[in-house]
């Protein structure tokens, strides 16, 4: 397939201070876009001028949710050149998620040359002060008028961008986590392990019943028992516990996160030992109290790496040691993102460069 340049004619002004960049309000001049039909395959691939796209209020997506996503990162080295963090990892997850939701796949390699060339023609757009990056959103959306529940045989795949600022605005602070103990987000046999849209729509409520109770984030159960700690939000979780890692285990019901990988890798070449284990909310409970568990993050794109400062759970408010961001945890969130900024080698292979 030919990736065709569509003439760009206007663009937007640009946040000049860098600072006051947030997440995901601001996008780019240019959109990548691609068609899909049953007879031709993907066809039509260009990139053109960001804009909304117009879609019949039949749609199968506006009813039912036939929509994937990903979401990675470009970022600005000192030098002033651009690197993606393991984006074939991120094209890969989109064809995961593309399969369990009944919608085509994508030709990876294409896919992956049209993102570069998109970010290439909009490289003024990654901003340059610390932390700041350029958030990718691919996205896939089934575009055929009809009511009634099948695979569709029309469908849109997109790539937007958005400058973000960094995310530690202050410098990388804890997060207070609330267990849910009624909700659950994926149940085995599920969809949690795809990014698609309907899991994030259903997590609304208990992000509600958090921020109501002062929280800032869902800490999700497993589905069957309501026993055991699974993820966050968007963020996969690791704990420290005694002198071990402890992670829950992928299974269906977990997003693989590329944050998460990219993490237990460091952490086995640092020396530690690794359980990809389930690990219930009492051991987590437990642990905070008498100190076996040490310190406890998110990882995940956006935030890269976000401590644990305390918890609660049906009632019971538990803090992690002092509620400050634990040693560890600030060493891998230096680490990565000293391999994401290009502050240090990358011995692993996960950093694309422009
Ligand atoms: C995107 C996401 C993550 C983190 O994945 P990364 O690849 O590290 O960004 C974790 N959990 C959920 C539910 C997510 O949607």
């Amino acid at each position: 397939m030919q990736l065709k340049i569509l003439p760009q004619t206007d663009s937007k002004e640009k946040i000049s201070d860098e600072s006051q960049l947030a997440f995901g309000t601001q996008f780019t001049d240019r959109m990548f876009l691609m068609e899909f039909d049953r007879e031709k395959g993907w066809h039509s691939a260009r990139i053109q001028p960001y804009g909304p796209l117009s879609l019949d209020p039949a749609a199968t997506v506006l009813h039912y949710s036939q929509e994937i996503f990903e979401g990675l990162k470009a970022f600005r080295r000192a030098d002033g050149s651009i690197a993606l963090f393991r984006p074939k990892d991120n094209i890969s997850r989109f064809n995961r998620s593309a399969k369990r939701m009944c919608k085509p796949e994508v030709d990876e390699d294409f896919l992956l040359e049209s993102l570069l060339e998109l970010i290439r023609l909009e490289a003024d757009w990654v901003p340059k002060s610390e932390g700041t990056s350029l958030y990718i959103r691919p996205t896939m959306i089934s575009s055929e008028a009809f009511l009634g529940v099948r695979p569709a045989d029309q469908y849109l795949c997109y790539i937007i961008l958005s400058p973000v600022g960094a995310y530690y605005k202050g410098g990388i602070a804890p997060v207070k986590i609330w267990i849910s103990d009624h909700y659950v987000r994926a149940a085995h046999g599920g969809t949690g392990e795809a990014k698609t849209g309907g899991n994030y729509a259903a997590s609304l409520m208990a992000a509600k019943e958090a921020a109501e109770n002062g929280y800032d984030q869902v800490l999700w159960l497993d589905a069957r028992e309501k026993k055991y700690v699974e993820e966050v939000g968007s963020m996969n979780m690791v704990f420290l516990y005694d002198d071990k890692i402890v992670t829950s285990p992928l299974g269906g019901t977990v997003l693989d996160g590329i944050t998460r990988r990219s993490t237990l890798k460091l952490l086995a070449d640092m020396g530690y030992q690794i359980e990809e284990r389930a690990m219930s909310v009492d051991e987590v409970m437990e642990g905070a109290k008498n100190g076996r568990l040490k310190e406890a993050f998110g990882t995940g794109t956006a935030v890269v790496i976000s401590p644990v400062g305390s918890l609660c759970y049906q009632g019971n408010f538990v803090q992690l040691g002092k509620g400050e961001t634990g040693e560890l945890t600030m060493k891998l969130y230096k680490q990565l993102t000293d391999i994401q900024y290009g502050r240090q080698p990358d011995r692993y292979d996960w950093v694309v460069n422009l």
